[in-house]
């Protein structure tokens, strides 16, 4: 099943989300992370969060080679270089604007399964894993920006939810 996206400014996208029990799992995990991989690939998204479907799991999925589910994220280490990459977010619909992130970073997650695992990511991968992860810590992109991309990023999402009510009509 897909779920159905929650608005930006719902209270849960800005809560912090506590650990997911593997032991006494509130929710089936392996059904959870497909599900949330339907609905990001139903939205053309590249990572999604299950608060931004107001699901108050610890969980995101993301694409890669394939596609995978990140349980109880952490970050262990992030590099010192940072780089400039341009952001999208499925809560924030319309929205581009570059965010400064570190380029590399080290991290620890569960799979589905139970299994956890650490590993390295730069580039893209690097780059969604972090968007998503601060999902998870009640963080949104907004923050992240330089106030000037703030303020283009609020023109944008006013312009595309403008756009969608005349659509409506
Ligand atoms: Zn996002």
């Amino acid at each position: 099943m897909v779920y159905d996206l929650i608005d930006y400014d719902s209270e849960i996208l800005s809560q912090e989300i506590p650990l997911f029990d593997f032991d006494n799992p509130p929710t089936d995990p392996e059904e959870l992370a497909k599900n949330l991989l339907d609905t990001m690939r139903l939205h053309k998204g590249i990572g999604l969060s299950a608060t931004q479907v107001g699901l108050p799991y610890r969980v995101f999925v993301m694409e890669g080679e394939p596609a995978f589910a990140c349980f109880n994220p952490k970050l262990v280490d992030v590099s010192e270089e940072v780089v400039s990459l341009v952001e999208g977010c499925l809560s924030y619909p319309g929205v581009a604007v570059p965010v400064k992130r570190p380029a590399h970073i080290r991290v620890r997650f569960t799979a589905p399964n139970g299994n956890t695992m650490t590993r390295k990511f730069t580039g893209m991968t690097a780059r969604i894993f972090q968007h998503e992860y601060d999902h998870l810590q009640g963080v949104n992109f907004l923050r992240r920006m330089h106030p000037v991309h703030k303020e283009k990023a609020l023109r944008q999402l006013k312009k595309y939810t403008r756009y969608l009510k005349n659509q409506q009509r």
